[in-house]
């Protein structure tokens, strides 16, 4: 089995919710619900849950790329977008709760070294601590002149080296395969300013693509066969959809990003059950968030009627099992 816990899903930068917002979702919600009886607390939770539409009850979030792969013999996470602190936070009350098993090793394996992804590194409790090991691994050669620099004068009080963890850099070489704690991980570059790498991870017999900040333009038909073979039969496909088609093709050409219409078709194409779009445009509230997802499975539903492609817009913990 694998578990994929989002813990960071916005794309560029962090976005929060306002106090306005968060008005706007109760009135909502109280007025949905003059028409039910609501005595009981399992009657409300009951209705929250089952009645109310997501971006009512909830958020999408607003926390920046990072996300987990549960289910292997040490902590596997894609990104340190500010998404990381929470689960560095997640990870200490657990350790202070004495929770019995903690692996303290930690795999982090990075996409590339915009700020969305690296930001949330400085916030990473266990990276002060010592008696904790980080492996960071990414295509990026530089990355650890790049994790210095993040934490150096005048942008950060606290130097990396102030870090008493054991951190090592690790560089990956695209279309070859490694064993990150008992993961088969392969690795691939892409399409974007500086370059980024997706990463495809197999455990179990369960496929996980993570495939971010990619902008896959017309590179001609060897391109395209290409990231369908990295992505071939993938049980969840985590896809860079921050944009809209029109956006992705008109303003934003070039800007290193894909659209949900893109990521539907080349799902399909490579035979993924379920898509994840990811990297979710940080100026789109949660009904814009609602909207686009919609939109996305009624694209689906013209382009093939009988698919069994399910589809997700990712939110801050959002937790799929595989
Ligand atoms: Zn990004
Ligand atoms: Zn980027």
């Amino acid at each position: 089995m694998m578990r994929v816990y989002f813990w960071g899903t916005r794309g560029s930068l962090p976005a929060s919710i306002t106090a306005g917002a968060v008005e706007e979702k109760i009135v909502k919600a109280i007025r949905a619900s003059r028409t039910h009886s609501l005595e009981t607390d399992e009657a409300i939770e009951a209705f929250v849950h089952n009645e109310l539409p997501f971006p009512v009850r909830a958020s999408y979030g607003g926390n920046t790329a990072c996300v987990e792969l549960c289910g292997a013999e040490e902590y596997v996470l894609c990104d340190a977008g500010t998404g990381l602190r929470d689960f560095g936070g997640a990870y200490m009350k657990a350790k202070a709760a004495g929770q019995p098993g903690l692996p303290n090793v930690f795999h982090l394996l990075m996409s590339h070294p915009h700020w969305d992804h690296l930001q949330g590194f400085p916030f990473f409790t266990p990276a002060y601590l010592p008696g904790h090991r980080i492996h960071i691994y990414g295509g990026h050669a530089d990355l650890e002149r790049i994790f210095i620099r993040q934490q150096s004068e005048p942008c950060f009080p606290v130097g990396f080296h102030a870090m008493k963890a054991d951190i090592r850099f690790h560089t990956l070489e695209p279309e070859s395969e490694y064993d990150i704690a008992g993961m088969k991980v392969a690795c691939i570059r892409q399409n974007h300013p500086g370059d980024s790498y997706g990463y495809r991870f197999e455990k179990d017999g369960r496929t996980v693509v993570y495939s971010t900040d990619s902008e896959h333009k017309d590179g001609g038909r060897e391109e395209y066969e290409r990231f369908l073979s990295f992505f071939s039969n993938a049980d969840l496909l985590i896809f860079d959809a921050q944009y809209r088609f029109l956006d992705a093709v008109d303003t934003k050409e070039n800007w290193g990003h894909s659209s949900n219409l893109l990521g539907v078709e080349m799902a399909a194409a490579a035979g993924v059950r379920r898509l994840c779009l990811f990297h979710n445009e940080h100026t789109f509230d949660d009904d814009a968030l609602d909207r686009f997802l919609e939109d996305t499975r009624a694209y689906l539903k013209i382009l093939d009627g009988s698919s069994s492609l399910k589809i997700d817009l990712a939110y801050d913990g959002l937790d799929i099992e595989l």
